[in-house]
């Protein structure tokens, strides 16, 4: 019998989720090159993902405007006039609306839309979604543009509710802006967000209090003006320079060194990170200066033993600069700030080491440490995300036999080539994991071009379903923790293997061998037939 209390399905060649850098690429492969009937939806109230969630002061990208962008379009790639060397989040959101609507994407795009299910069904061979609204669709095909960093992470300290001042988390900042001029400003937390919001907030609080745990090696940005006729200059070879940027393991501008760390003297080593240290930029800093710094401990110990160094000459305080100063490997994502350093030195900042003074919770004045009451008119989350997979598993997803995505990925996420789930046919996440690990626009947009090449080859040869084999989904996950084995970037508890939520399983998440090995891995699957994939032909849906 048919409910009549629910609402009809739309029928769609793609349900697309997230109106961010990838929904929005996908969506213009899917409609605008495809001519298929898409839909987009977020729960956003704009379109932007991280961009429009993520508006908290100083908030800004760590990627060079120029390769901070797509490039399948040279007259939107010409026209687009980036300012600074690092965008601002006002400037890409704008950016991304003038994409969504330079391409007439808006007519497919729901927002305000939370999807709360997408089942496979077996019957249809197609996937029914729904949201929190009670709308229901049935998709051909199901892709996602979640967002590896959008799930916020709110540790939850007690007495929250008694408070008096106004709690905030970064990731889910209001859209009106928020005056801290006078106030006393507490920050939990030093990634590369609480670095942001120390800097920008420091200049107008009357005083500004970093609770920290762990310190972090963070080098200049470096940020300045770009002169347009720059950008014209990329634009006049656009397409062999986005190819050079892709064909590199962290896809950013810069030139990837080759030569370790150890295999130069003293001098020359120091001289190469002082010229990255004046030129700017963390990625820059990490994979410019030599090849292994991100693998080598001995190499790793000279660049931290540098930063370290740059550290001490900058924070005044003694008992400040032993707070600040990190210990451990520099194997986090890179870090750099417009003068964090310089904002700690500030006579209106103070630091708190929360290893040493634990916080025991809330009061109605401020944050109660083991050492004593701090009174506080804000506090600032910025203690990031249940990384990598949160986002999906807060959707009751489905595959073959009622398999639910979260059990699958129950011990970590497993998809081949970071796209495919074996058991989720038609399913296709971009930037999902377990992926490559680099500047994403440009490499959300080639993972959009080959999605899209993907289905128009399911189309082109009738094929019903495809869908990533057990065996490949295995072999990629051996192959991300071959290589991951050979970085330091596991040796730490950070968001990348789900150590920074308690609880979660930790888990080898990313591709670590660069994006240019990367796209070889996913240009040979297409070239042999989508090898890594079943395709199953067209009979169950044509019964329907
Ligand atoms: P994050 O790197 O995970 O940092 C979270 C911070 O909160 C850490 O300092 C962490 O300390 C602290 N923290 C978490 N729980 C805590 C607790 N219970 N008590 C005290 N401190 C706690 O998050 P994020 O800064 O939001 O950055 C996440 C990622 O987003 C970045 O790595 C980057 O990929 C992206 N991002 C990029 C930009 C940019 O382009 N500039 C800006 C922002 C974010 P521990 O280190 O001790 O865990």
């Amino acid at each position: 019998m048919t409910d009549t209390t629910k609402k009809p399905v739309e029928k769609l060649d793609a349900l697309i989720l997230g109106a961010g850098f990838a929904g929005l690429a996908m969506l213009h492969k899917m409609q605008n090159k495809l001519g298929m009937k898409a839909r987009v939806l977020d729960k956003a109230g704009g379109v932007g993902g991280t961009w429009y969630w993520n508006r908290y002061p100083g908030a800004r990208s760590d990627t060079e405007s120029w390769v901070y962008c797509y490039s399948f379009d040279p007259a939107l790639y010409r026209e687009w006039k980036w300012t600074e060397r690092y965008p601002r989040q006002a400037e890409i959101l704008a950016y991304l609306e003038h994409v969504a609507d330079r391409f007439d994407l808006r007519r497919n795009i729901r927002l305000n839309a939370l999807v709360t299910s997408a089942h496979w069904n077996e019957r249809s061979q197609r996937w029914d979604i729904e949201t929190s609204d009670g709308d229901r669709f049935a998709a051909r095909y199901f892709i996602t543009g979640l967002g590896l960093l959008s799930a916020a992470n709110k540790p939850l300290f007690p007495g929250e509710e008694t408070f008096r001042g106004r709690v905030l988390h970064t990731g889910n900042w209001p859209t009106t802006p928020v005056d801290f001029t006078g106030k006393r400003v507490g920050v939990i937390g030093n990634g590369s967000t609480g670095v942001q919001v120390v800097v920008e907030t420091s200049k107008v609080a009357g005083h500004l209090v970093l609770f920290q745990r762990t310190p972090q090696y963070s080098v200049p940005a470096r940020n300045h003006p770009v002169d347009p006729a720059f950008l014209d200059g990329i634009a006049d070879n656009l397409e062999a320079y986005f190819d050079r940027v892709r064909r590199s393991a962290t896809v950013f501008a810069f030139e990837e060194a080759r030569q370790g760390a150890m295999e130069v003297s003293a001098d020359e080593r120091e001289a190469v990170y002082e010229k990255a240290w004046q030129d700017g930029g963390g990625f820059n800093f990490m994979f410019g200066t030599f090849s292994d710094i991100a693998t080598n401990r001995e190499s790793n110990a000279t660049a931290a033993d540098f930063i370290r160094r740059k550290i001490a000459a900058v924070i005044s305080d003694p008992e400040k600069r032993e707070i600040m100063t990190p210990t451990d490997l520099y194997a986090r994502r890179p870090l750099c700030d417009n003068h964090f350093y310089e904002a700690i030195d500030r006579e209106n900042v103070s630091v708190v080491d929360v290893r040493k003074a634990p916080i025991v919770g809330f009061t109605e004045n401020g944050i109660r440490t083991a050492d004593g009451e701090i009174a506080l008119d804000y506090v600032i989350f910025a203690t990031g995300f249940d990384a990598v997979t949160g986002n999906f598993v807060r959707i009751d997803i489905r595959g073959r036999d009622g398999l639910k995505l979260r059990d699958h990925w129950a011990q970590g996420p497993r998809a081949f080539l970071g796209l495919s789930a074996a058991g989720f046919p038609n399913m296709f996440s971009l930037y999902g994991p377990p992926g490559p690990f680099t500047n994403q626009p440009p490499a959300i947009e080639w993972q959009a071009e080959w999605v899209s090449e993907a289905i128009r080859y399911m189309e082109e040869h009738g094929l019903s379903t495809m869908e990533a084999t057990r065996e490949a989904e295995q072999g990629w996950l051996d192959e991300c923790i071959r290589i991951e084995a050979m970085t330091l970037f596991g040796k730490l508890d950070w968001w990348v293997s789900g150590a920074n939520i308690p609880g979660k399983a930790k888990a080898v998440s990313f591709y670590m061998g660069g994006f240019g090995a990367y796209m070889k891995h996913a240009e040979a699957c297409a070239e042999n037939g989508y090898s890594g994939y079943a395709l199953a032909g067209a009979q169950a849906a044509a019964a329907e």
